[in-house]
């Protein structure tokens, strides 16, 4: 049909054109034009329930945000080397959603230099070059993170100052200490080898590795032993940060612990590209006083418009109680469903950010690694779109912009039941 020779067309063109290092979702592939709120509409109008876009957080093309962000482009775009009052009613802004420690902010574009700026930072601050991250990371595109982004599946340079940590599995009483153990273990490789930590950089939500958000405070030993061996904590709030996990704005909040660096990026501009680091203010003194920095789009009036747009949205809009409320009750309706699949494992996660592991066995069985991929393709074709995480691409990871209602949820589950009926079957 029309729609099949067109989808061929364009994956020919976007080959031919943009190369070979890019991947697309789907066996499908979807061809999307418009979206609104929980909504996406592919070319034929046909809408999609989007069970994954955790950057258009607070919806789609959320008119409040899109005319901010027309009204600054309207009248003025330069950078932060002239004094522009937008940038620091931002900073004063998403300052305010943080522990009084966390005193500075700094804007970059990506999540992947605001992460790469939190690596110059700590190194500079401790004198150490050794960073802990977890076996399945993902951190960003900069040469020195894809070093700490092991779910690229590139082979670790032999000489490298990176150890690699297993994530937190489930949750139970010594989660945290396990953790722990393996991070002293990492502390100790390093001191054997000459090599000075200078930080942990995790993901408080463990999005890649599979999605881990309990128990409460499993963190906070590993963090203390990093800090023990003059190491900093940066959490990495690219992924759970701005209300998701529907109790506080931060995930590290999750883990009773303020970090020293905080990086941020993704729904920071609901789309628009907006990120950030947010530090000590001693730490900055110390990198300030050593080094510079001035990010060209980094912390622009148009940005600032955006980032300060989609604040004001969570607030008004209640977002971060509405993904506590949806949230709960998501997977509440998913452990139904657990009873009557055996191939679901385990469901877990924190407010709009839920993992729904599948396993051949129960929660000690065989990944279920084919089925969970096979699942993501057949909610495509019944127009809901989520993804698949873990190691073993065998944890269905579900993360909705937070404007998800109690319809959209029964709706996913109900798709998702009929998905797993024809797998079955089939
Ligand atoms: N950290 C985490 C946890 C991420 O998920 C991502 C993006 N997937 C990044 C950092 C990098 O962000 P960006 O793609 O904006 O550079």
């Amino acid at each position: 049909n029309d729609e099949a020779v067109s989808t061929r067309d364009m994956i020919a063109r976007r080959n031919r054109l943009l190369g070979p290092a890019y991947r697309l979702f789907y066996e499908q592939p979807v061809q999307l034009v418009r979206g609104e709120g929980v909504w996406l509409y592919d070319r034929e109008n046909r809408p999609y329930l989007d069970a994954y876009n955790n950057v258009a957080a607070v919806g789609h093309c959320h008119p409040h945000v899109v005319q901010a962000i027309a009204r600054q482009a309207a009248l003025l775009n330069t950078h932060t080397r002239y004094l522009h009052e937008t940038v620091l009613d931002y900073a004063e802004k998403l300052l305010a959603t943080f522990p009084a420690e966390i005193g500075h902010v700094m804007f970059t574009c990506t999540g992947s230099e605001a992460n790469d700026l939190a690596l110059r930072v700590a190194r500079t601050c401790t004198g150490g070059t050794g960073f802990i991250a977890t076996e399945t990371a993902y951190h960003g595109v900069t040469c020195a993170l894809t070093e700490l982004s092991p779910s690229l599946g590139l082979p670790a340079a032999k000489d490298s100052h990176v150890r690699l940590v297993a994530a937190p599995r489930s949750a139970g009483d010594d989660t945290g200490e396990i953790f722990a153990r393996d991070v002293r273990d990492a502390l100790d490789d390093m001191k054997q080898n000459n090599i000075r930590p200078a930080g942990l950089l995790v993901d408080t939500i463990f999005s890649s590795d599979g999605v881990f958000a309990d128990p409460r405070g499993f963190l906070r030993p590993a963090v203390e032993a990093v800090r023990a061996a003059g190491g900093l904590f940066i959490a990495d709030e690219v992924q759970p940060g701005f209300g998701r996990t529907g109790e506080q704005m931060w995930g590290f909040a999750r883990h009773g612990l303020v970090p020293d660096l905080v990086t941020m990026g993704k729904p920071m501009g609901n789309g628009h590209p907006v990120a950030a680091m947010a530090a000590r203010p001693d730490l900055l003194a110390e990198f300030g006083a050593r080094s510079r920095y001035f990010n060209t789009f980094g912390g622009n009036p148009v940005s600032s418009a955006a980032g300060i747009a989609v604040l004001e949205v969570i607030e008004a809009e209640g977002l971060m109680e509405n993904a506590r409320r949806t949230g709960a009750y998501l997977v509440e309706r998913l452990r139904q469903l657990q009873a009557r699949h055996d191939l679901i494992a385990e469901v877990r996660g924190a407010g709009l950010f839920i993992g729904v592991e599948l396993r051949h066995g129960g929660a000690t069985g065989t990944p279920a690694t084919a089925e969970s991929a096979a699942i993501v393709n057949m909610l495509r074709e019944r127009r809901v779109l989520i993804s698949a995480a873990g190691p073993h691409a065998n944890v269905l990871k579900i993360r909705p912009p937070l404007v998800f209602l109690a319809d959209h949820a029964d709706l996913l589950v109900e798709r998702l039941d009929q998905a797993l009926l024809a797998l079955h079957q089939a």
